[in-house]
């Protein structure tokens, strides 16, 4: 939890069972929608899992898949390795590549070495890469705006290093030096607006024709989750955001919720790290990696006794493929085995895993 208003709250931060602890008095609950995982990380969980069932483990993972800490502890219980350097990997072993997207030469490091290699980037974390790449080879000067040392940052700049100037602040912008190339502005996904929007302000004074992509590069995910926290603030005494301190969407949430006026704020692994001194109305949103068990772990701890209100900002139903090489590899087999069934090849059931949840993936992964 990030910040408590009182040593009640600190208090409350312990790591006992939830059934151990006194029970909260909140009066309703504010469900934010939509919240939690957002398509690329739904994505990302069901091609890990995929990977789990179908090959011995270790199956090696670059980077934390998604920065959700129950979501990494259960995958490394089935045998997930999890590391920072593509040598850390035997030779000949499954390679999976986060969702935050890997630089060029470990994409290279990692099909080299690796007998599968997965790249399981969110589409719109490519899509940031393609412009880089794109201005970069036309003699552009790209200002990225984007938080130093994150793993999509680090990945991004990769692909053009010699000609990405990095700023996440007005007073950044205004050290860059006045390029002779023409500029560009691209950014990290993951930002809140309010991160993004005094930062592009600034750039655009001082590089009146700089090229911005037609579609922002802020994500969907990240904007919805910031609407719906939005739409519940004002009604709250307290507000928990679910999520992992290393999630930068999650990081935006909890800012966002301080910034719009809530008094109490507090972000939150576990249901058992909410203090027993909650009352009124609390509202409740999760990070793009927090699974929904979380969520309802949290619910079942403050059994509000008014009830659970979900406010709903919008319908979010964008859904991303697996990535093309599990398709590719799960249509040969399934091909294989209708046809050594005897089955009709061109009749049979295409795969399609775009009703299946993540949430429900992960939770299949603990029994
Ligand atoms: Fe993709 Fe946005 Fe989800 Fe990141 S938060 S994985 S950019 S959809």
């Amino acid at each position: 939890m990030s910040r408590s208003s009182s040593p009640a709250g600190r208090r409350g931060s312990g790591r006992e069972p939830t059934d151990t602890l006194v029970s909260v008095t909140v009066e309703r609950v504010l469900l934010a929608e939509p919240r939690g995982f957002c398509a690329g990380v739904e994505m990302a969980i069901k091609a890990l899992a995929w990977m789990v069932r179908t090959f011995e483990p270790p199956v090696y993972c670059y980077h934390e898949i998604v920065h959700n800490q129950i979501v990494v502890e259960r995958f490394e219980r089935r045998g997930v390795v999890f590391v920072d350097d593509v040598e850390d990997v035997p030779p000949g072993r499954p390679i999976m590549l986060s969702a935050h997207g890997s630089a060029p030469e470990v994409v290279a490091a990692a099909r080299q070495r690796g007998s599968f290699v997965v790249d399981s980037v969110c589409p719109l974390v490519t899509k940031v890469h393609h412009e880089v790449k794109v201005r970069s080879g036309k003699g552009y000067r790209i200002v990225y705006v984007g938080h130093e040392g994150h793993e999509e940052a680090v990945g991004t700049m990769a692909v053009a290093p010699h000609a990405i100037s990095r700023v996440e602040s007005v007073a950044e912008v205004d050290e860059l030096p006045s390029f002779s190339e023409s500029v560009a502005l691209l950014a990290q996904t993951t930002l809140s607006h309010r991160d993004w929007e005094n930062v592009a302000v600034r750039v655009r004074e001082r590089f009146p024709e700089v090229w911005t992509p037609g579609r922002s590069d802020l994500c969907f995910a990240t904007t919805n989750r910031q609407s719906s926290l939005l739409a519940i603030a004002e009604r709250c005494d307290t507000i928990i955001v679910i999520g992992s301190a290393n999630s930068s969407n999650t990081r935006a949430l909890e800012r966002l919720a301080g910034e719009a006026g809530c008094a109490r704020v507090l972000r939150i692994n576990h249901a058992d790290e909410i203090p027993d001194d909650l009352t009124g109305t609390v509202g409740v949103t999760a990070g793009a990696s927090a699974p929904d068990e979380l969520v309802d772990a949290v619910l079942d701890r403050l059994a509000p006794t008014a009830g659970v209100e979900v406010v709903r900002v919008t319908d979010e139903d964008e859904y991303f493929p697996p990535p093309r090489n599990i398709r590719e590899l799960q249509a040969s087999l399934e091909l294989a085995s209708t046809a050594m069934l005897g089955g009709s090849v061109l009749t049979r059931p295409e795969m399609e895993d775009r009703n299946l949840p993540a949430s429900d993936v992960l939770a299949a992964l603990a029994d």
